[in-house]
């Protein structure tokens, strides 16, 4: 049997073929251990009418080999396509998105040649759960789903990638300022796993402020774990600050199954003219070689291919006049870094991957603590366009309605309280919530929300959805609004 680890390639769309073919002549001369099987996917595929991009046999390699080294693709225009990288990332649970970015100055131009940080972004969650409604004439919803499991894994990953790959710090960012509940359980989360790698050093930063300084001083900076989209607009403004946006690979990670992959797209302008750079590929090869236990064949490629840019041998993309040696093809830049495998560079500082990168990542998650759960009240949302849309003609409308006890407490329009005691100023759109609760924020039953919904009704109004009020161990579990 051979002792080779195999692999599922996709060679992809566009200029995929030649950086892949690059890529894999890369890794072969350096000896990695790997026996890739060949899938189609992308704009063949689609085209034949399979929507995800991808048929069933490569879902099946997938699935067998559990690494996928991927070109880019082509996503034909038109509607009717679903996303492959979302299809591959949703399906088989890769919920890490890892995308290292680093100045390689002066032989990449930056402003800031000392960038060096890896961003590690959940890949599952947040707004991109994609469930969206409108509600009423003028508003829609967007919901934004955080877990504390999906929150405690991406955070145990980021801290066990610091540990493997000897960095420094974590910094967590989110905007719990504001998000108190959501934002709030994973800066909690964070703060609770922190105490468990003390050699670690910490810090949060609210994302606005973090992302100026991403943009600004992006030095500070060593591994940063956030949600999913933060992590998406600070993945595209640290890779554009290393000035390298083209060299950028990156990782999908789940508990079985990764794929990686370069950052940029299937550059069709470009396809088959043996110019493209094929860097961000074999940055994600590199990636690749690291995760399934080659990291000494990964080490040689980087160097390797840091002693190319060095030594001047630039694709067109990067090529600098006064600096670059020879502006070379896609197949004469991987014989470039072919010929330098063994050598390191001079001036920039070589690749170590430590003994911690051979060792498995312990993203276990602790036993779930269940609280005790109260419901003490009700959120009514209504539809409501009439009478000048006068908070007080609502709210003393509802006054009336009592279901054994519970009672409104308060009107809010997209979070400002409006009743009682609302400010005449405050613009009111269509949609409002409406706060009932038993006096004395006692336990209310189902039977009484019930009860209310049809009293709502009876009184003509249009409730668009309701949200249940929760204590957890005592605790509320709900945001106040503004001005309560
Ligand atoms: P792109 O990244 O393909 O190209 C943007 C520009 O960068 C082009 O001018 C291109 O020539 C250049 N470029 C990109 N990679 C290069 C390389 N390796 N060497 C030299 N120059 C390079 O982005 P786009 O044009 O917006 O998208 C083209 C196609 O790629 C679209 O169909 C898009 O859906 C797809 N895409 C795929 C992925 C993926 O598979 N992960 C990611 C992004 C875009």
């Amino acid at each position: 049997m051979s002792s080779k680890r195999k692999i599922t390639v996709a060679y992809g769309d566009g200029i995929g073929p030649e950086i892949m073919e690059a890529t894999l002549r890369i890794l072969d001369a350096a000896g990695a251990q790997i026996e890739p099987e060949v899938i189609e996917i992308g704009e063949q595929v689609y085209l034949k009418g399979i929507s995800s991009g991808m048929d069933a046999s490569a879902f099946e390699s997938l699935r067998e080999t559990k690494v996928f080294l991927k070109a880019p693709i082509t996503t034909p225009q038109g509607g009717g396509f679903k996303s492959l990288n979302v299809t591959t990332r949703t399906s088989f649970g890769l919920f890490a998105n890892v995308r290292p970015c680093k100045a390689y100055s002066p032989f990449i131009k930056t402003n800031y040649p000392k960038t060096d940080l890896v961003i590690i972004r959940e890949n599952e969650e947040d707004l991109y759960s994609g469930i969206e409604h409108r509600q009423t004439q003028e508003v829609v919803q967007s919901l934004k789903l955080i877990s504390k499991p999906g929150s405690e894994k991406i955070i145990r990953y980021a801290f066990e990638y610091a540990k493997k790959y000897g960095r420094k710090k974590v910094t967590c960012m989110t905007k719990d300022n504001i998000m108190k509940l959501a934002d709030g359980l994973f800066h909690k989360t964070f703060d609770e796993i922190a105490k468990e790698y003390p050699e670690i050093e910490t810090d949060h930063k609210i994302i606005d402020i973090g992302s100026a300084l991403i943009a600004e001083r992006p030095e500070i900076f060593d591994v940063i774990v956030t949600l999913n989209l933060y992590g998406d607009i600070i993945s595209d403004i640290a890779a554009q600050v290393t000035g390298s946006v083209g060299l950028g690979g990156s990782a999908n990670v789940g508990e079985e199954v990764a794929m990686f992959e370069a950052i940029h797209g299937s550059a069709p302008d470009i396809a088959g003219m043996d110019i493209a750079n094929p860097s961000g590929l074999l940055n994600g090869a590199i990636m690749m070689l690291v995760h399934i236990g080659q990291p000494e064949v990964a080490e040689k490629i980087a160097n390797a291919w840091m002693k190319t840019l060095e030594d001047g041998y630039h694709t067109g993309d990067i090529y600098q006049e006064g600096l670059s040696k020879e502006r070379v093809g896609t197949q004469a830049f991987a014989d470039a870094i072919i010929e330098r495998l063994g050598q390191g560079p001079a001036n920039m500082e070589p690749i170590a991957f430590g003994k911690e990168a051979t060792e498995p990542m312990n993203i276990k998650l602790k036993p779930a603590v269940k609280q005790a759960k109260e419901l003490i009240g009700v959120d009514v949302f209504l539809e409501w366009d009439e009478e000048g849309r006068d908070p007080n003609v609502l709210g003393e409308k509802l006054r009336q309605l009592d279901a054994d006890g519970l009672q409104l407490q308060l009107i809010t329009n997209r979070g400002v309280k409006v009743f009682p005691g609302g400010m005449k100023e405050t613009f009111c759109t269509d949609h409002w919530r409406c706060r009932f609760q038993n006096a004395g924020q006692s336990a209310v039953t189902h039977a009484q929300i019930l009860d209310l919904l049809k009293q709502v009704e009876a009184l003509g109004c249009d409730f668009i959805k309701t949200e249940n009020l929760y204590t957890f161990d005592g605790q509320r579990a709900y945001s106040l609004s503004q001005g309560e």
